[in-house]
Order: C-alpha cells, then structure tokens, then sequence
C-alpha cells in the first residue's frame, strides 16, 4: 500500500522518524491508507518552508490579486473535475452518505471560487484627516498576517481544509496545513492540486499526524504567526495557551451545545424536519448540531412523538448505498457516544428511540449508532451539559417564552441556535436574546459561503467564511500621507 506522504517546501516527503499511521473506513472497519506519521521535527520543516516562502522569496504575497485570484479559481476547477474521486475518498475516510460527500465537495469548489472572487474586490478604506498637521491623506491596507497554522477536525474533511485554506491563500498568506489523523485523504489530493496548479514552492504545506505529536508545535512556534484551529474546546484550550509564547493570533472554531427553540404556533411537521437536519445530519458530527431540542409543554407529546417515528425510519448502511445516515467516524468515537447514551440513562432520562450500536447485516463490521432522542431531561444531566458529536438528541420543555430563552443560554457553548415559531417579532426576539454565533430561524443547519461562521462563549473566538473569513488571515496597515512636504512648524525654535 502507498503510504501517503508530507508536502513540504513543493516536495512530497514521508516523516523525518519514518513512522506511518493506518486510516480505517469507519462503515466496514478495513485499513483504507496508509499516511505518514508526523512528529513536531517535521511540523518545523513545514514552517521553515512557510517562513522562508513568505518572509524570503516572498513570491505568492507579491503576486498580483487578479494572479492569485486566477491560480485559487484553477484549484477550484480541478476539484470540481475530481468530484466523484473527492466524495469517494471522503465517504470511505469519514463514514458520511456519499450524497452528503458529494455536496461538500460542490461547497468546496464555492468556497474557493468566493475567495479567489475576493480578493479582486475592494478592500481596505480611504479616510479623510489633517487637523493639527495639516493636510494629510490616510488609507488602510489589508496585509497577509504572514505564516499561518491550520489544524481541522474530521467531521467535513475535504470542506474544513477549505473554509481554512481557501481565505488564508487568498489572503497572500503561506500556510501549514494539519488535517485529523483520522481523515487525513482528501486534503492529501487537494494538495496534488495545489501542486499541478503551481502554487510556488512553500505557500501551501502539508503535515500529516496526531494533535499532540504533529499538531502541537504548530501552536508553540514562534516562528508561526498565526493558529486557527477548528475542533474540540478543549483542545482549543490547550491550543490557546501554547500560543502565547509569540503572542500569536489565534482563532478558535469549537464546540457546541446548540439549543433548538420551538413553540407551540411552530409548523409541525416543518419543525421535525428541520429538527432531523439540526441532529442527524452528517450521523450528529457537525458542531453546531441542534443537540438540544426545547419544546413548548403543550407541542412535546406530538412532536416527539412525530420525531422518534421519523427517526426510527431512517435507513443506516453502506455509505456508497445513501443510506439516511452512514457511519460514526471511529470506534474512539462509537464509544464515546455509547458512553454519553449510557450516563443519559443511568441520570434518568428517558430513551424514546434508538440508544444502542447498530450491528444489522453490512453494518456489523462498521461503527453505527440509531438516531437517538431522549426525553424528560434536566438542565442537570450530562446529555444537557456536554457535547455528544453524534445522533442523540435531549428534549427539555418551557412554557413562557423567557423560559425558553434562559434555557437556551444555560450553556458554556454559544455557536448556534434555533428558533421555530409562526409569530416573526417573537422569532426575532428570541433570536436576539440568544448568545450564539449562527442562528436560524424555521430552519436549521444550512451555511453559507458568503456569511460569516462562528462561536460565541466557549465555542471559540474569529470567524470562517465570508468577509469576515478573509479578514481572519489579514492584518490591517494604516498608512498617512502628508500632502504638503515641509516643514509644519510643530518645534518653534
Ligand atoms: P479535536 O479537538 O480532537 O481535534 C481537532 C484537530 O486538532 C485534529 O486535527 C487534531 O489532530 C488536532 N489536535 C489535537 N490536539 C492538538 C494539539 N495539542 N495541538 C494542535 N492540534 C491538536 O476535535 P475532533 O474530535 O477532530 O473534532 C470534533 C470537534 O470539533 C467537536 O468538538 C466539534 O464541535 C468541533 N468542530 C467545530 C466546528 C466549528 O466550526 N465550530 C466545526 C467542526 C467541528
């Protein structure tokens, strides 16, 4: 088996130790790849390859905006040629159904294409000043930040590398890339790409191994300017106070505990669907998952009810077959999960549906979970508290509309939020009152290219996507101008 290997300073090169790492497909438990298995000697390379390319040759921050622009469009347009081969490898790494594969893929290629768009767009601004020093002119630029540390999770793989990679390139920025260990294979073919479209040697470079041993030196270095991290919040944690060293720039995308909001003049059965996107979406791995449903008293018995007979129809299988949901990423995580279902009832919740592995037929091999709802649970109970990362859901109920709210924000988390109801001033109320980076109103989960991404609270700080996601990976230059040359008079003497 080939063993998948760095790309550092344009050369593709196995880990100084030469130590590899097996990757499983999570639907069936077989070794897919083989990767190479990085220590912190490596991750130096890769940022001395960064820095060098940014600070020495400089090359791709001096290139011309509409250069660059065309060189991240060329990369967009290799990825749509590559969709099925992307979606492949991404299902096979990751477990997700190959529909919800294919349509990450198609989010990468936009994603690309809106920041290479970006960047020929107008940035910066032009202020009008003077008093005391006469006439002046002074404008803001946008600057790349300089070496950029990018670590992601395994929940979206080929689509996290992108939302990270697409503005810090765009940005004239040189990059070290971490994907997870647990899905390192699409961003290996993304950096093929990168290759064949000729990004200069050193702007884009690729670290394949484990947080702790490969991960970590990218947050400690004093050579990396910058970290952003997508993943756990206590990783962040660590992530945040490694950084401080060189006082870095940090930007953290973490967890959630996502409250989903419905009342009683909600539409009900557009209510339960978009409840089943919110949590079962992606098997429950996505971060701003509505892991939280609150329900008005007087709707709980039927919507639950509704839910649990949607939810026990849902097909789980081989992810090639588009099954309703495919496979949870690893045992580490199966077990996680089984664990939280566990504590769920041992605290007394109560198990409505689902609640166990799924071993029927072609699933034996493979890490399945059954959709997941419990009901009757308390602030106090740990399925409430922590995060699960998988397709379980609490359902608490409120009666007055302040209930809900307080039991919206009663969380450390503040990424996302929903809110369903047919009265607009209480949407939008209710919308306000939440503390949270996302928020949808009758409906719930779609994100956008365009529009900024990310948490409040202990879900993280800095935002992917849209503008905003550009200006991440900038800093920002003020630059005065005196318009009249000469003296001003200022030291009379
Ligand atoms: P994780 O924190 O275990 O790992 C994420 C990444 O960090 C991996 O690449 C890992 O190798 C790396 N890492 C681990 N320790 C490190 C260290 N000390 N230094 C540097 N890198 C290190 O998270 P995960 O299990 O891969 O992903 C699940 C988590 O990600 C969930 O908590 C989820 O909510 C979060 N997530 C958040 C968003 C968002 O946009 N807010 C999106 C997707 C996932």
């Amino acid at each position: 088996m080939d063993i998948r290997p760095n790309y550092i300073n344009g050369r593709w090169q196995p880990a100084l130790g030469g130590a590899t790492r097996e990757v499983v497909n999570p639907a069936n438990g077989e070794v897919i790849a083989l990767v190479t298995d990085s220590q912190a000697e490596d991750s130096r390379l890769a940022i001395a390859a960064a820095k060098e390319a940014f600070y020495g040759k400089g090359e791709w921050r001096r290139m011309s905006g509409p250069r660059r622009a065309d060189m991240l469009l060329a990369v967009a347009d290799r990825i749509k040629a590559r969709t099925e081969e992307l979606a492949l490898i991404d299902m096979r790494d990751n477990g997700k159904p190959l529909r919800e594969a294919r349509a990450d893929v198609e989010d990468a290629v936009a994603c690309f294409r809106y920041y290479a768009g970006l960047i020929t767009k107008p940035q910066g601004g032009v202020y009008e000043v003077g008093d005391g020093f006469g006439a002046m002119h002074s404008y803001a630029m946008h600057e790349p930040v300089g070496v950029c540390a990018l670590v992601t999770p395994w929940n979206y793989p080929l689509l996290m590398a992108t939302w990270k990679l697409a503005p810090a390139l765009a940005a004239g920025n040189c990059v070290v890339f971490k994907p997870s260990e647990l899905t390192p294979l699409s961003a290996v073919e993304l950096f093929r790409i990168f290759d064949e479209v000729g990004l200069p040697a050193g702007t884009a470079n690729l670290v394949l191994g484990t947080g702790p041993n490969a991960g970590h030196e990218l947050a400690l270095s004093h050579d990396v300017d910058m970290i952003t991290f997508t993943g756990s919040t206590r990783t962040g944690q660590v992530i945040a106070s490694a950084a401080v060293g060189n006082l870095k720039k940090v930007g953290l995308e973490l967890g959630g505990k996502s409250p989903n909001v419905i009342f009683a003049d909600a539409d009900l059965e557009g209510a339960v669907e978009w409840a089943m996107i919110g949590v079962f979406f992606n098997q429950g791995e996505v971060c701003s998952a509505g892991s939280r449903i609150l329900i008005e008293e007087s709707l709980k018995d039927r919507f639950v009810a509704r839910l649990a007979e949607r939810a026990n129809a849902m097909t789980l299988g081989d992810p090639a077959q588009d099954p309703d949901m495919g496979a949870i990423v690893s045992q580490a995580q199966l077990d996680k999960i089984l664990g939280h279902i566990e504590r769920a009832k041992a605290q007394g919740a109560r198990l409505v549906c689902g609640g166990e592995r799924y071993t029927a037929g072609e699933c034996a091999r493979g890490f399945f979970v059954r959709p997941t709802i419990f009901d009757q649970c308390t602030r106090d109970m740990n399925i409430v508290r922590e995060e699960v990362f998988g397709p379980v859901v609490a359902v608490q109920t409120f009666r007055t509309e302040a209930e809900a709210v307080a039991m919206a924000n009663d969380t450390p988390y503040g990424l996302a939020g929903g809110v369903f109801t047919s009265d607009g001033a209480r949407a939008l109320r209710v919308m306000k009152e939440i503390r949270a980076g996302v928020t949808w109103i009758n409906c719930y989960n779609p994100t956008f290219n365009e529009a900024p991404w990310g948490g409040y609270k202990m879900s993280g700080y800095g935002r992917d996507l849209g503008v905003n996601g550009m200006l991440e990976y900038q800093q920002v230059k003020q630059v005065n101008i005196n318009l009249n040359p000469g003296p001003v008079g200022w030291y009379r003497r």
